[in-house]
């Protein structure tokens, strides 16, 4: 059964959302910006292989075909490699200890350094990285269940592995670094010796990601960065973001390596966010902070919104199975498998 393909629009280099809102009567203004998004959202489908893009997934077919295409609904087991699985038992045997002992958190509330060099040292946060840099480079469908796992232990300790991995600076660097950047970044968010975040809404640029005003000005060797950033889960002094900041008018994702305290350039604004109260989320203010040039990363097309959505797609899924796995998300469960599967080889071409 072939797929339909939409009518042209008529209105050819915009997107189909932007030409449906402009159609509709909004402003031309509320169509640019959200015709932005689903443009960064595009560029990221047309990164991974045909079967594994949107209009041949099985839900859509579902919905578009003359008939429900079920044998693409069937999932299959995932194939774990006998040394992942090590990591991962190993790693539920860490949070099952500190859980037991009442061990987990810190006087804040949020998880001990211990624990987490703990689970470093097992292996746990480079599951997702490849094995030529200190990770054991777990098939993504195995990793998004073994998480509805963790989560069975402690739901933040297997978001944490989604934060660090898929939106996180894991991801970006994985996927969109070049081969010195791979060499540089990735062994530390493997061993857990820089945990990672990503760093992209802003006040006033949250679900409007066209309204970015953090900015990155070469200076010499350097970028420098003016702005500031909000609700940044697992953000603490000495970490490595993912930040999303504009230079030359354009979205772009710089790797940052965070002081190991603040200063007059670098600092955390505190509040308490209790979706994730076992974990840091803080706002960061960058005042003329300095980032070293080769820290940028390239988006093969797009810009840095391309970046940003390849680890948030990731993360979505991921957190999905973490969510179903402790019963908070069971619409959403219920068609994981399949999407796992399909997601299993999102990678780029
Ligand atoms: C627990 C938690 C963890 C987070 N972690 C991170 C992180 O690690 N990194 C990071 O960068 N960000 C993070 N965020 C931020 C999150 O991505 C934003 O909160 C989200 O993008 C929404 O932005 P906002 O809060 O500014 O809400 P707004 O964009 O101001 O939206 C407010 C409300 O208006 C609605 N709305 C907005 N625009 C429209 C529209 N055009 N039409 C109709 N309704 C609309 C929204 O649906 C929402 O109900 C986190 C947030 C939370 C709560």
């Amino acid at each position: 059964m072939s797929i339909e393909s939409p009518p042209s629009s008529g209105h050819e280099g915009k997107s189909f959302a932007e030409t449906a809102l402009a159609l509709g009567g909004k402003s031309a203004d509320e169509a640019r910006r959200t015709g932005a998004i689903d443009t960064a959202d595009d560029q990221v489908e047309a990164l991974f292989a045909p079967q594994y893009q949107t209009v041949n997934s099985p839900a859509h077919r579902a919905v578009w075909d003359r008939g429900v295409p079920v044998e693409l609904f069937q999932s299959s087991t995932p194939v774990t490699p006998p040394e992942v699985q090590k990591v991962m038992d190993d790693s539920v045997a860490v949070a099952q200890l500190h859980k037991a002992a009442g061990t987990l958190h810190n006087e804040e509330g949020k998880f001990t350094d211990a624990i987490l060099n703990e689970l470093g040292a097992v292996g746990y946060w480079g599951l997702l990285v490849d094995k030529e840099y200190g990770g054991s480079g777990a098939p993504f469908s195995s990793f998004a269940s073994f998480l509805t796992r963790m989560a069975l232990v402690d739901p933040t300790i297997a978001g944490l592995a989604s934060v660090h991995g898929c939106i996180g600076a894991v991801d970006p660097v994985r996927t969109f670094g070049n081969a010195e950047q791979k060499q540089r970044f990735l062994p530390g968010l493997a061993n857990g010796s820089r945990l990672s975040a990503f760093a992209l809404t802003e006040p006033c640029a949250g679900s409007d990601l066209t309204a970015l005003r953090t900015t990155a000005v070469r200076d010499g060797e350097d970028y420098v960065v003016n702005g500031e950033k909000l609700f940044i889960t697992n953000v603490v002094p000495g970490r490595t973001i993912g930040l999303v900041c504009l230079i030359e008018g354009k979205p772009a994702v710089l790797i940052v390596e965070l002081p190991k305290q603040e200063n007059e350039q670098f600092q955390l604004r505190k509040y308490g966010l209790w979706a994730l109260k076992h974990t840091y989320n803080r706002g960061i203010i960058f005042r003329d902070f300095r980032v070293p040039a080769a820290n940028l990363l390239a988006a093969p097309r797009g810009d840095g919104l391309t970046i940003a959505y390849h680890g948030l797609n990731l993360g979505r899924v991921a957190l999905c199975a973490n969510a179903a796995g402790t019963g908070g998300a069971r619409s959403c469960g219920s068609a994981l498998p399949g999407t796992i599967a399909a997601l299993g080889a999102t990678r780029r071409q």
